[in-house]
């Protein structure tokens, strides 16, 4: 990896406003527990800053999707408390090994940990339980959730410490389904008195504090992305922004006589145009389906992107753009100030969390702390 300073795209990450923005969660769901979502290596930003930090601001239990990322954060943070999503697999032995929490989905799945209870001997085996209330992708029916709640054999040699369902429309505040998952929900949490409860994801966390019970799991608020639907309008984000991508001109030209740009000749040049060919692609995450279709800018001037999205380059009209602020080496903003990772995402057609999550490794990255607002 180059240093930022030669190298052709960059991604910074807030640091400071991610601790920031986790705060702000805190005491909006106080006195629930907060549990930060890190999965997806930490949705693209960077697994070990982004749990170390939370860590340092006294974020101590974790979720994460999958055991090689359990596995992953375990060797970063030896006292957390970290969650695995997608639950057993067929590798209990790993989950003891590396004090992982499954979050259990399967009747079958809870029966493997039982056994592995058994045959581990060293005292219960701490679980989840993940009941589903209507968005049908992972955990147990209610009814076989009031099973496990009804009969003792099916937990023998476990601790159940948290009991945990998903909203399928939280970043739709008035969708009906919130109230009725939150009633199916408190139904479930009653089978188990003394378990711990989790509902609530980023954007129910501020729908409101009824979606709290005694653990939040926050993903995209932390980091900075809008939690709800209408996310395109940054001024109504609660949240700050933690992540700027930018990219540096590589070469600018004069076309002077009609002309097209890029792959597939897509986009048509009548008269005189300024071309800048910028250092990022859809190899960086930068969809291909922004071609032609979104704007960027350049200290500060909105620019329109023209043509095709290439593996590692973009195309921009700087017509506008004075000439001694796009040379090659000047810097284009893609995500900051002026575009929220939720309109480059409107734009290309999906939401912040694939944006973030596609992002990839090709970046300088730089993680900094800014100074306090
Ligand atoms: C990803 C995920 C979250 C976090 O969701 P955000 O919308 O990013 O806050 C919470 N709970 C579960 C089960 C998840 O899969």
């Amino acid at each position: 990896m180059c240093p930022a300073e030669t190298a052709p795209a960059i991604l910074t990450v807030d640091l400071d406003a991610l601790a920031r923005n986790y705060r702000r969660l805190v005491e909006k769901a106080k006195p629930a527990v907060v549990a930060a979502v890190v999965k997806a290596d930490a949705y693209g930003l960077g697994l070990a800053e982004v749990a170390t930090t939370l860590w340092e601001e006294g974020n101590r239990v974790f979720f994460v999707a999958t055991l090689g990322e359990g596995v992953t954060l375990r060797c970063l943070l030896p006292e957390a408390t970290i969650y695995v999503l997608e639950g057993l697999f067929d590798a209990p032995g790993a989950f003891v090994v590396h004090r992982l929490v499954p979050v259990l989905n399967t009747l079958e799945e809870l029966a493997l940990w039982r056994e592995t209870a058994a045959a581990t001997g060293r005292g219960p085996l701490p679980a989840a339980l993940h009941v589903d209330t209507g968005m049908n992708r992972l955990g147990l029916s209610p009814a076989e959730g009031r099973r496990v709640s009804q009969d003792p054999s099916l937990t023998i040699g476990l601790e159940l410490v948290l009991v945990m369902s998903h909203l399928a429309c939280a970043d739709e505040p008035h969708h009906p389904m919130n109230t009725e998952q939150l009633r199916h929900f408190t139904e479930v949490r009653a089978w188990f008195p003394h378990v711990k409860a989790s509902l609530a994801n980023s954007a129910a966390i501020l729908l409101s504090p009824a979606y709290a019970f005694d653990l939040v799991r926050p993903g995209i608020a932390l980091y900075g992305g809008h939690p709800f639907f209408d996310g395109t309008n940054a001024a109504t984000n609660p949240m700050e922004p933690v992540v700027g991508v930018s990219a540096r001109v590589l070469q600018v030209r004069n076309v002077d006589s009609p002309g097209t740009v890029g792959y597939g000749a897509t986009a048509r040049i009548e008269k005189p145009t300024r071309i800048a060919t910028v250092a990022v692609g859809y190899g960086d995450g930068f969809q291909r389906t922004l071609s032609n279709r979104t704007i960027v800018t350049i200290d500060g001037i909105r620019t329109p992107l023209v043509g095709r999205v290439s593996m590692d380059m973009i195309t921009l009209d700087v017509s506008a753009v004075p000439a001694e602020k796009c040379r090659p080496g000047s810097y284009v903003d893609l995500v900051g100030p002026f575009q929220s990772v939720d309109e480059l995402a409107a734009a290309a057609g999906t939401i912040s969390y694939e944006l973030l999550t596609a992002l990839g490794r090709r970046y300088a990255r730089v993680y900094r702390r800014s100074a306090r607002p």
